[in-house]
């Protein structure tokens, strides 16, 4: 199918020129010819059919749920869906039916979105290539011998090849922004606290947030608006206005002021500075003012959040003991050798890494070495942020410091994956919201993206650069 925005969707829709179930079809075909890509762990093609079903008879009858309804959409793995397999990419939940919606998904479906299909991701969204996943990598479908990056590789690369118009992914450290600018599409991982965790299964609590890939700028904000706003089952949502819909989104940045941060383009691959240098330019001739600002505690980002990261996954994902549910090892006599199999069993090598990492980190006499340290270290770079937005409105800079790279090449080398996440993972720590937008493509054709970052809730000025630049960016 030709790559389709949601916009171009509805308004077939609403001329009666297609039907959801026509939609849904036709993606569902296009998936079948992808598999190579392995974008998705589950394709829900009967819930898909159905759904449409109910999204057409409602639409016939003049009773949409909302403009959107009967608009195909693809959940990552680790967001919950009730009785549809939610695996997290992971052995240890391999047969896990959860008996409850997460929020985010339910949103959708009160708004008459169709679900797809669950999107493959690494391993409880550990990781920035898709490769850990226990059902196999993801391929970036620009070039099918490379990553798609990750997590949330598979949504990525369903939107980019065309296999769903938009796509839910979560972003830990950097998770949506990463593999959208090595696939070439929007990804919004929104403010701490704007669209609720319930039912997204938890990684690391205090960084983890739900949100939203697409084709362009006005369709990720739109997906975003369904899912954001208070929800009383997280305590940590919050009730603010949600602003920032297409309908508000104008693209107009005159007398913004637009902070670069010198720090973001240390070691970072030729193509991609110029890339993002030249965007700048532009939006400076669309208007805005560009102040050189200063993220001192950048090469300390790293390390910081690979303890509060690994500390809180330790804790969260000790509840996978086979007793409650999912993976339970066979041939079993005692109670601590159930414990034991199955995690030995069910998770994988990197997931084991960081359980122990992160144990590592909080055990006693070291929680103050390291632990405590970096929670510090994290108030230091919220404040840092604070600084920057005093100067001001936004912030521009590269996502990643390379482009897509070898399927293969660098999972054998953790260290140097965890320093790749240098650009996206401070605006977890803040929990700002920031975004990716795909703008150019270096020297052999892999795309390149550029983030885009506000302070706390001001997703509307940062939904408003990432329009001026999409207006401006020929692609
Ligand atoms: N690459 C980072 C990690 O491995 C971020 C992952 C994420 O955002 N879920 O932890």
């Amino acid at each position: 199918m030709a790559v389709q925005s949601i916009r171009q969707l509805l308004h077939m829709l609403e001329r009666g020129e297609t039907t959801s179930v026509e939609i849904v079809t036709a993606y569902l075909h296009a998936i079948e010819e992808k598999t190579d890509i392995n974008a998705y762990i589950t394709v829900a093609a009967e819930v898909a059919l159905q759904q449409a079903q109910e999204s057409d008879l409602r639409r016939k009858a003049g009773k949409q749920l909302s403009p959107f309804d009967g608009i195909p959409i693809a959940i990552k793995d680790n967001i919950c869906t009730r009785e549809v397999l939610t695996t997290c990419a992971s052995g240890i939940l391999q047969n896990f039916i959860p008996p409850y919606n997460a929020t985010a998904y339910q949103r959708l479906r009160n708004a008459g979105f169709v679900l797809l299909g669950k999107t493959n991701l690494d391993e409880f969204a550990m990781g920035s290539t898709t490769e850990t996943s226990f059902f196999g990598p993801t391929k970036n479908p620009v070039d099918t011998t490379k990553v798609p990056g990750g997590s949330s590789g598979g949504s990525a690369a369903a939107v980019a090849a065309g296999l769903a118009p938009v796509a839910l992914g979560s972003d830990t450290g950097g998770s949506i922004r990463q593999p959208a600018a090595f696939c070439g599409v929007v990804g919004i991982k929104p403010t701490y606290g704007r669209v609720s965790r319930y039912g997204l299964v938890a990684y690391a609590s205090s960084l983890d947030q739900i949100g939203t890939f697409a084709h362009t700028v006005r369709d990720a904000a739109d997906v975003l608006a369904v899912i954001s706003g208070l929800d009383e089952r997280d305590a940590t949502s919050i009730n603010k206005p949600i602003d920032f819909d297409s309908a508000t989104i104008t693209g107009d940045i005159r007398g913004l002021r637009i902070g670069v941060p010198q720090e973001y383009f240390n070691g970072v691959d030729g193509a991609i500075v110029t890339a993002v240098k030249d965007v700048i330019k532009r939006l400076e001739r669309q208007g805005a003012v560009i102040h050189q600002i200063s993220l001192q505690y950048t090469d300390y980002a790293v390390p910081i959040y690979y303890l509060i990261a690994t500390a809180e996954a330790s804790s969260n994902l000790a509840r996978y003991d086979g007793v409650r549910y999912g993976y339970r090892s066979k041939n079993i006599q005692k109670l601590k050798d159930l414990y034991v199999k199955t995690r030995q069993e069910g998770f994988g090598k990197e997931v084991k890494r960081r359980i122990i990492l992160g144990t590592f980190a909080l055990s006693s006499g070291y929680y103050d070495a390291y632990y405590l340290k970096a929670l510090k270290g994290r108030r230091l770079i919220i404040d840092d942020f604070t600084r920057a937005f005093s100067q001001c409105d936004c912030i521009v800079a590269p996502v990643t410091t390379t482009t897509a790279f070898g399927i293969g090449e660098k999972i054998s080398d953790p260290l140097s994956l965890y320093m790749a996440d240098i650009l996206t993972i401070q605006a977890n720590l803040a929990g700002i919201p920031a975004m990716s937008v795909p703008v150019a493509k270096d020297e052999s054709g892999l795309p390149i993206g550029i983030q885009i970052m506000a302070a706390h809730f001001n997703e509307k000025v940062m939904l408003n650069v990432a329009q001026a630049i999409e207006d401006s960016v020929v692609r």
